[in-house]
């Protein structure tokens, strides 16, 4: 059986810095709260969200590293940006650290950071709360984004993939080239199920 929830929140509190675990805390919570809404598992989420940025402390060197001794492929992105890996070493971390075995959990680690198109409910569920989670600051729309999230999952990675893109192509010229391609095909697909050209 796998380590309990608390058991796991505990150690992750141990790694990380006070600031992450409060938002580990509020994406666990607030992943649950969707879960209930959406008929999800609770469980799933919980465990979910409470590991999904488990691999967060490591530094853009660590991370690069930890990728290479497990033969996890690195794109050019994720080179320039090695942070970007805490999603796929998260995912890593939670089989090898925590025992977690269930793919729903381990994938929806794995995509919280860039989306993808076609995702599972449990996945989208992360990936908007770990957005969404009440310790966040306020971003532009963000009031109605969290209301959108307790209605229409599809609608809510919408808009919070187009404020993100939107976001890094306004900032400078580094950022443009750190947009992972993932993340546009999923807003691209997410756009169009919502009916939006
Ligand atoms: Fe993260
Ligand atoms: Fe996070």
């Amino acid at each position: 059986m796998w380590m309990s929830i608390d058991e796991i929140q505990d150690s992750v509190q141990r790694k990380v810095k006070k600031r992450r675990y409060q938002h580990i805390l509020g994406v666990r919570f607030t992943a649950q709260a969707l879960a209930m809404r959406f008929g999800e598992d609770i469980m799933k989420a919980g465990y979910a969200g409470a590991l999904h940025d488990c691999a967060k402390y490591l530094s853009d060197k660590e991370m690069l590293l930890a990728c290479r001794k497990r033969q996890i492929f690195c794109s050019e992105i994720e080179k320039r940006q090695p942070s970007l890996l805490h999603a796929k070493l998260g995912a890593a971390f939670a089989k090898e650290v925590y025992g977690i075995t269930d793919e729903e959990i381990l994938s929806a680690i794995r995509w919280h950071t860039t989306g993808k198109p076609g995702m599972t409910d449990l996945e989208k569920i992360v990936f908007i709360a770990d957005y969404i989670e009440p310790g966040r600051k306020m971003l532009p729309r963000m009031e109605e984004i969290r209301k959108v999230s307790f209605q229409n999952l599809d609608k809510a990675m919408y808009l919070i993939l187009d404020n993100t893109l939107s976001y890094l192509e306004e900032g400078n010229a580094k950022d443009k080239d750190t947009i992972d391609s993932y993340s546009v095909d999923a807003y691209d697909y997410y756009k169009e199920r919502n009916g939006a050209v």
